[in-house]
């Protein structure tokens, strides 16, 4: 059984029309009016296929047939958020396939144990914070926890949710979900270089957020001796020289970005006061997450009191890395030698809902080639047929877990 290839291609041009930037990127940031008007798309699409679409407390959507919320169901899905000028394929390829896969199961009338149900998760690309949904989904947040969170552009998590529109109080019961597989571009460069269509996941990494704010005293370019500053943009920069260091210390697979920077109050003639920097790092196992987390706070303290300002630290929850379902894995595999697919096994650099799906279900991720392994920009590119295979291989592991 295949997806319908032309619907898929289709669906996934008329996405990428919302949002678009006069660059070609994509701007269409979580709980953003542009996130708003892709899920008003996708509501619509679900509906002609004559599904129902369900939201939850955190902004999570669920498309599925009317007769399937009662009893187990297999999940599939992604996220229609982008970051900011991001590319076409990022989650929305997950989301268009897992909708392509549930319209081609109620078409064909299949007669499956358990429903098949099409999700999109709010804010996996971390607007407010990293696998919003998923999280939220999974281990739900505290008041405190959400009252903490701030969006890039400094606006808070908590009126951000209370305005968008793609919200309920009704949760889904994570006791419900049997499976979840999740369709997404690799990302990365390994499937390209060796000609393989699909990729099996095997792991996805660990992952740390921190905001680090640098405080010290603003006072006039012109008038203030060098030697009397407390400039806390000193403190940030050689906090910066630091990174690469940093992720070495801890293993060849570490790594550290800052890739948010900005000083208060931000005129080229005032001393700042203060110097925010945001930062993600990444590394294969938990233990090394933590070992970032220490060396980073320490780093910042250091460059702080070496400059004579405060230092402080806020970190993100941590995701924990994760080993995906050996039997999920397995199957996937079937359904693309079924095809006469090649697979290969591939760890997962970059974080995935299915990090956190898999704390409740058995998990698995199927990776399709990013050309030039190009990712988080316009130039996000899959060769149409690379994507519909990956979409065939989906159904067919769905139908497979839903049988
Ligand atoms: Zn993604």
């Amino acid at each position: 059984m295949k997806v319908n290839g032309p619907r898929l291609r289709a669906d996934l041009e008329a996405l990428a029309q919302i949002g678009r930037n006069s660059d070609g990127g994509i701007d269409r940031t979580a709980l953003s009016a542009e996130d708003a008007a892709a899920r008003t798309w996708y509501e619509s699409r679900c509906q002609e296929a004559g599904l129902e679409v369900r939201c939850d407390k955190w902004a999570n959507m669920v498309a599925g047939a009317a007769h399937s919320w009662d009893g187990a169901a297999v999940w599939t899905g992604s996220h229609l958020d982008t970051v900011p000028d991001g590319g076409a394929l990022d989650g929305a390829l997950g989301v268009v396939a897992a909708l392509e896969c549930v319209r081609r199961i109620t078409e064909e009338h299949l007669e499956l144990a358990h429903p098949v149900q099409a999700v999109v998760f709010a804010d996996e690309e971390g607007n407010y914070s990293h696998l919003f949904g998923s999280y939220g989904l999974v281990h739900g947040y505290s008041d405190r926890q959400l009252a903490a969170m701030t969006g890039r552009e400094g606006d808070a998590l908590t009126d951000a949710l209370r305005d968008f529109s793609w919200r309920t109080g009704e949760p889904f019961d994570p006791g419900r979900i049997r499976h979840f597989v999740e369709l997404h571009i690799e990302q990365g460069p390994i499937l390209e270089q060796r000609d393989i269509p699909i990729g099996v996941v095997t792991s996805i990494v660990g992952l740390g957020g921190a905001e680090v704010v640098f405080t010290g005293r603003a006072d006039h370019a012109g008038t203030t001796p060098m030697t009397m500053r407390r400039d806390p943009g000193r403190a940030a920069g050689a906090f910066l020289t630091r990174l690469a260091d940093i992720a070495a210390s801890i293993g060849d697979d570490a790594v550290i970005t800052c890739g948010r920077f900005s000083f208060q109050p931000g005129a080229s003639n005032v001393v700042p006061d203060a110097a925010n920097l945001a930062l993600d790092f990444r590394a294969p196992t938990s233990d090394q997450v933590e070992a970032l987390t220490r060396a980073l706070s320490t780093a910042a303290h250091e460059c702080a009191s070496a400059h004579d300002v405060g230092c402080a630290v806020h970190l993100d929850q941590p995701v924990s890395p994760v080993e995906l379902d050996a039997e999920v894995r397995d199957i996937i595999r079937a359904a693309a030698v079924r095809n006469v697919l090649p697979t290969m096994d591939i760890p997962s650099g970059a974080g995935h809902d299915s990090q956190n799906m898999s704390r409740i279900a058995p998990t698995g991720m199927i990776f399709v080639p990013s050309h030039a392994g190009r990712s988080h920009s316009r130039f996000e590119h899959t060769d149409p047929e690379l994507l519909e295979n990956g979409a065939t291989v989906l159904l067919e592991t769905l139908v497979s877990l839903a049988r």
